[in-house]
C-alpha cells in the first residue's frame, strides 16, 4: 500500500485537469489553432490534397493539418535531405515532407496500397515535388531488410513511421541502424486515440483495442532504449521523436 507521502507525490506529478475531450483542453481550442495558425499558412497543394482525402472512406487515417505543418518545419530545422516514410496513404505527410526538402532531397516512401497514393499523386506532381519521391509498393519490412543488406546504414536524416502499429518494434530494430547518428525517427499515433490510458474494460473500437497493446509496448521500449533520446509530442494522435545518439 502507498504511504501518505507517496500518495501525495503521485498526485503532484499528475496532470490536474480532468474531463479532456481530446489531447487539448477542448475541441474549440484545437479549432482555434487550425483557423488561426494552420489553415491560413497551409500551402495550396496541401489544402487540395486534404480536400481530396476528406472524401476517402478511410480519411480518418490522414495526417492532420497541424501535424503536417509541424513536420514541414521540423524537416527544415534539421536540414533533412535523405528521408523515408513508412505509410503514405494519400500522401499528406509525404507532401508536407516533399515541400520541406531541398531540390535534391529524397523520400523513400512505402505503402502496401498504391491506389491511395495515386489518388494524391496528381497534386504532388502539380506541386513540382514528385521527383523527390521514390515510391515502393509493398510491405515495408522486407524493403528495410534489403536496405540493410545494401549497406544503407546511417544514411537517413529523418524517418516517419505511420503504418501498421503491430510492426513498429520490428521497424525500430532496423530503422535504428538506417537512421544516421543525430538523425530522427518519428513514430506516429503513439497516444493511439487516448487508448493508452483507457481502463481495461473501456469500450474501444476493435482495431483500437487490437493495436493498443503494441503501442503500449512500443512506448515502453522507446523510453528504455539507450541508443536514442526521445520526445513525445501531443500533436495529432501523438508523435514520438527519437534522436539517435549511438
Ligand atoms: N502518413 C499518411 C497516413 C498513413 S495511414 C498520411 O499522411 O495520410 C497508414 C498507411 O499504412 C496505410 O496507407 C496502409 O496501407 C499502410 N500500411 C499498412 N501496413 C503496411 C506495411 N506493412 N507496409 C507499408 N505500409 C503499410
Ligand atoms: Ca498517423
Amino acid at each position: 500500500m502507498a504511504t501518505a507521502g507517496e500518495e501525495s507525490q503521485t498526485q503532484a506529478g499528475r496532470h490536474q485537469e480532468v474531463g479532456h475531450k481530446s489531447l487539448l483542453q477542448s475541441d474549440a481550442l484545437y479549432q482555434y489553432i487550425l483557423e488561426t495558425s494552420v489553415y491560413p499558412r497551409e500551402p495550396e497543394p496541401m489544402k487540395e490534397l486534404r480536400d481530396i482525402t476528406a472524401k476517402h472512406p478511410w480519411n480518418i487515417m490522414t495526417t492532420s493539418a497541424d501535424e503536417g505543418q509541424f513536420l514541414n518545419m521540423l524537416l527544415k530545422l534539421i536540414n533533412a535531405k535523405n528521408t523515408m516514410e513508412i505509410g503514405v496513404f494519400t500522401g499528406y505527410s509525404l507532401l508536407a515532407t516533399a515541400l520541406a526538402l531541398p531540390d535534391d532531397g529524397k523520400i523513400l516512401a512505402m505503402d502496401i496500397n498504391r491506389e491511395s497514393y495515386e489518388l494524391g499523386l496528381p497534386v504532388i506532381q502539380k506541386a513540382g515535388v514528385a521527383d523527390k519521391i521514390d515510391f515502393r509498393e509493398g510491405p515495408a519490412l522486407p524493403i528495410l531488410d534489403q536496405l540493410i543488406e545494401d549497406g544503407k546504414q546511417g544514411s537517413f536524416d529523418f524517418i516517419f513511421v505511420d503504418a501498421d502499429k503491430d510492426n513498429y518494434l520490428n521497424y525500430h530494430k532496423r530503422l535504428i541502424e538506417l537512421v544516421k547518428v543525430g538523425g530522427l525517427i518519428g513514430y506516429d499515433n503513439t497516444l493511439w486515440n487516448g487508448s493508452v490510458v483507457a481502463p481495461p474494460d473501456a469500450p474501444l473500437r476493435k482495431y483500437v483495442r487490437y493495436y493498443r497493446d503494441f503501442v503500449l509496448e512500443l512506448n515502453k521500449a522507446l523510453a528504455a532504449d539507450p541508443r536514442i533520446e526521445i520526445c513525445m509530442l501531443p500533436v495529432g494522435d501523438g508523435i514520438t521523436l527519437c534522436r539517435r545518439i549511438s
